[in-house]
């Protein structure tokens, strides 16, 4: 045992690393995820599925080649507490592990198998500056440390919109139509893109998102998020 090891034993000995989905303490063979999570998470398997759930919500709402989300997201669960901490507390490697896992799903099969590049749903500058990072970003940095390519910069937020959830789905689409500008837009001509979210909701971010780069010719538009509510 090396000084080095020694001491990095200590201090996990006094501040052991929790798994953020269910606070039990990681062991030296996990993976910032407990393999209890691993094994309990409520995955969809939705993603080979023609029409599934997610489709569904967004026909008529947007022009998309598929869509699909890995977890569902229930209020207390595994899911909803992962996110809480990449969110929230600045567990910035669990979104990159999501990403990871969102990665080697959409890997395994075929209707997004020609996705060109990876591109995440930006947050508000003044939201960025306040938490310090987009969590989409790290979700599409785990996607690239899989062997995506990443654009972490085709879109911005332009206007501040209030926090949407006490609004009703009418105002919450009115809220954030055209509130999207492109950015690198000669990159992604002729490109299948894969917008990633981490949950999606009522879909209007992505729908608004989807409809900026929708603008640049031959764009071919798919969606993906870590969860959805079932
Ligand atoms: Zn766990």
């Amino acid at each position: 045992m090396t000084l080095g090891t020694a001491v990095a034993d200590i201090v996990d000995l006094f501040y052991p690393e929790l798994c953020p989905a269910c606070n039990r303490t990681i062991m030296k063979f996990e993976d910032r995820l407990c393999m209890d999570c691993l094994f309990e998470l409520p995955f969809t398997d939705m993603h080979n599925i023609e029409d599934n759930m997610i489709e569904q919500r967004l026909w008529g709402k947007l022009d998309f080649e598929a869509a699909t989300a890995m977890l569902y997201f229930k209020k207390g669960g595994r899911v909803q507490n992962a996110l809480h901490q990449l969110k929230y507390h600045g567990h910035l490697d669990i979104g990159r592990k999501l990403g990871e896992m969102l990665a080697d799903e959409l890997l395994k099969c075929s209707r997004f198998d020609d996705v060109d590049v990876v591109v995440p749903v930006p947050l508000h500058p003044e939201k960025l500056s306040s938490r310090g990072y987009n969590q989409c970003d790290l979700i599409a940095e785990g996607m690239e440390n899989k062997g995506y390519m990443v654009c972490l910069d085709a879109l911005s937020r332009s206007l501040h919109n209030p926090s949407q959830t006490r609004k009703g789905i009418y105002k919450r689409w009115e809220n954030v139509s055209g509130i999207f500008s492109l950015h690198n837009a000669a990159e992604l001509k002729n490109k299948h893109v894969l917008l990633i979210d981490d949950v999606i909701t009522s879909g209007a971010t992505l729908e608004a998102c989807a409809k900026a780069l929708k603008r640049i010719p031959g764009i071919r538009v798919s969606i993906a998020a870590v969860a959805c509510a079932e």
